[in-house]
Parts: structure tokens; sequence; C-alpha cells
């Protein structure tokens, strides 16, 4: 069968743009013994990509000039000579950007539409949803009434460190890039407070004002401007949880780091990076509350849906301008 895939022309220097993006067509044949096909239907894309759109060492490869790209999808398996998938079988897999891949069944997850909607396994009971979970409780050791500050609080693994730090009493403050985010952080997810970045001058000053009594745990996501006011407002022996760093990822040249380092020592913290996939022990302790939470209607979730494989490279730059609500996702087709 015909399978059309995007890959990239070249690595970009700053934002990237439709230009690094070439969509191909490929011809895929029939599976093999112990192989099956699948057919995408939800693609997820994922600030982290940028990261692989480099070269150099990092904790994964980048990804390769001409080579079609990857990142996690959601689709439905339309032939198989592999027992343990069936036709009509949903699984989770990492062959993204793409329309249709083979497999043998390495790293593919079989996914079940009626525990939720099936583009959930892209986000809250995905990878952000795992994201969230592992930084705020193993990495950030979350305690019972802590003051916790989130950056890109809206965003996929933003509202849900929100969510899960609330159902274990804690004083949260988020920032995010709209009055419409702001909205929702304090409606949805129930949030004690929220401020605009962009409408925000000084970050520290506002987060002070927000949380008077200091905060005591750190989720970055974002960096910059948002990790020094947080080493400002940490109280001693705090955490920062370094999650990521989105203001840095199309920076040309490297900008400084905060000029409140010192503070790590002086305030006695803690401040550790993490990996998601590395925490695979607690996945399924990770898919199990998560579940109950959604069942509960304890969790809230938005997502911003791109429909058409093509418009896939637009949904990931949209990612760097703040314009999409909670987990951006692609459908394939109509
Ligand atoms: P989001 O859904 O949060 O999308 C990114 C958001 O970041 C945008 O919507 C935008 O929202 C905000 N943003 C973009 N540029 C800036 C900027 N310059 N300053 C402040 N905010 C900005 O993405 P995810 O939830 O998927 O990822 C959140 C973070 O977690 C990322 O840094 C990502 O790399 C990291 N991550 C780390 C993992 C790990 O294993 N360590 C795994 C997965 C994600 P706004 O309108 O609020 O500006």
């Amino acid at each position: 069968m015909q399978s059309r895939q995007f890959q990239l022309t070249s690595y970009p220097e700053g934002l990237p743009s439709q230009d690094h993006f070439e969509l191909v067509e490929t011809e895929l044949r029939s599976p093999g013994e112990n192989e099956f096909l699948v057919q995408n239907e939800w693609l997820s894309v994922d600030p982290y990509m940028r990261g692989r759109m480099r070269e150099g060492e990092s904790y994964v490869k980048p990804f390769q000039i001409g080579e079609p790209m990857e990142g996690a999808c959601v689709g439905k398996v339309v032939e198989s000579r592999n027992p343990q998938f069936s036709v009509g079988d949903y699984v989770l897999g990492n062959q993204g950007w793409r329309e249709a891949w083979l497999s043998d069944g390495a790293g593919v997850m079989k996914v079940d539409p009626n525990v939720v909607p099936l583009q959930a396994y892209l986000s809250i009971l995905g990878m952000t949803g795992m994201t969230a979970y592992t930084g705020l409780l193993k990495i950030g050791e979350l305690q019972e009434g802590d003051r916790v500050f989130v950056s890109a609080a809206s965003g996929a693994v933003g509202s849900t460190v929100c969510q899960i730090a609330k159902l274990h009493g804690c004083f949260v403050v988020g920032s995010a890039g709209s009055k419409q985010k702001i909205d929702w952080l304090k409606e949805k997810a129930g949030i004690d407070a929220a401020f605009n970045y962009k409408d925000t001058g000084d970050v520290s000053a506002r987060l002070k004002e927000l949380s008077p009594d200091g905060i005591d745990l750190y989720y970055d996501n974002v960096g910059g401007d948002h990790l020094q006011a947080a080493l400002d407002n940490l109280n001693n022996f705090g955490r920062i949880v370094s999650c990521g760093m989105i203001s840095r990822y199309n920076d040309q040249t490297p900008q400084p780091g905060p000029d409140n380092l010192f503070k790590v020592i002086t305030k006695r913290l803690r401040m550790q990076g993490f990996i998601v996939r590395d925490h695979d022990d607690i996945q399924d302790e990770f898919q199990k509350r998560m579940t109950e939470w959604i069942q509960a209607g304890k969790m809230h979730w938005e997502e911003t849906v791109t429909t058409g494989l093509e418009k896939t490279p637009q949904a990931f730059i949209d990612l760097f301008h703040g314009s999409k609500m909670g987990k951006a996702i692609v459908k394939v087709r109509e």
C-alpha cells in the first residue's frame, strides 16, 4: 500500500519552519510472518522533538535527514500475521508523522478505546501524563500541603501537574501565556492562583504576590525567567523538578543561566532533571492511578486537534507560539 510520511530536510537554526519538513510518498509491503500493518489515526507533536532536530549527543539520537520522523501515535491494525495483534486492535507506537507502518510488535502496546478516547493515550493517559506523574511524585517527592509553582501550567504536562498537586492538598500557582489559559487553570484545573507571564513584567514579583509564603516545589517546563523567579521564591530545602526549558529550545546562541543560581546553595535547594522514559518501573502504577482519577471525574484535560497529516509540521511549530490549549494532537484524516 501507499503511505505518506514526513521527513526532515535539514536541521533548523532557531524556530523550525515548513521548509524543514517534506511529505514523501512510500510503498509499504504486506506484513511478513509475525508482522502486522497499522493505519495511524492520531499523532502526537511534542516540544522534545525540537531537541532531536539537531546533531550531537543526547539521551536520544537525532532525527536523520531524509528518514521518516518518529513520534507517539495511535492506530488501528488493518492486516496481521502476528498472533498477538488482531485486525481491529488499536495500538500505541512510536511511528508517528506517517499514515501507516509495519511492526513485529516490539515497543507497541494495545490500547482500549473504552477506557478513554483513543487520543488520550497520547496525552493524559500517555507520555505527557506519565511525565507529570513521574516528575511531581517520584522526582519532586511531593508532600501533602506543599506550595507548588508550575510553568507552562495549562500545557499537556503542566495541566496534569497542577491537578495531581491539588489532589494532594497542595497550594498551586501556575503561569501561562493567555487569559483563556489562566481562566481554564482557575476554573477547570481548580488551582489557587494563576498569572499571564506575557502581561507580567517581573515574574518573580508576581509570584511573590500570589504566594507570599514562598514555594516548596517548582515544576519547571520553561527555564529562563521562570527558573530565575522560582529561585527567588523557593523556601529553604525546596525542590526544583527540571522537566523542560522550552523558552530556550530555539536559541541560536547559548543564553546565560539565571544570575541567582547561588540560591541553590544558600537555600539548600535540590534541583533534579529527569527523562520520563527512564521510569518505566512506575508505568503500571501511573496507568492505574490516572485511570482511577479520570473515571472519578477528578482530571480535566484539553486538546487542540489539527486535522490532516499534511498539517503536522504546523501543529509542531505552533507549540512554540503558545497558540494551542492543552495537548497538541494531529488527527490523520477527517
Ligand atoms: P505544552 O503542551 O506545555 O506546550 C508548550 C507550551 O509551552 C506552549 O503552549 C506555550 O504555552 C509554552 N511556551 C512556549 N514557548 C514559551 C516561552 N518562550 N516561555 C514560556 N512558555 C512558553 O508542552 P508539553 O506539556 O508537552 O511539554 C512541557 C515541557 O515538558 C516542555 O519543556 C517539554 O520539553 C517537557 N517535557 C519533558 C519530558 C521529560 O521527560 N523530561 C517529557 C515531556 C515533555 P504558553 O501559552 O503558556 O506560553
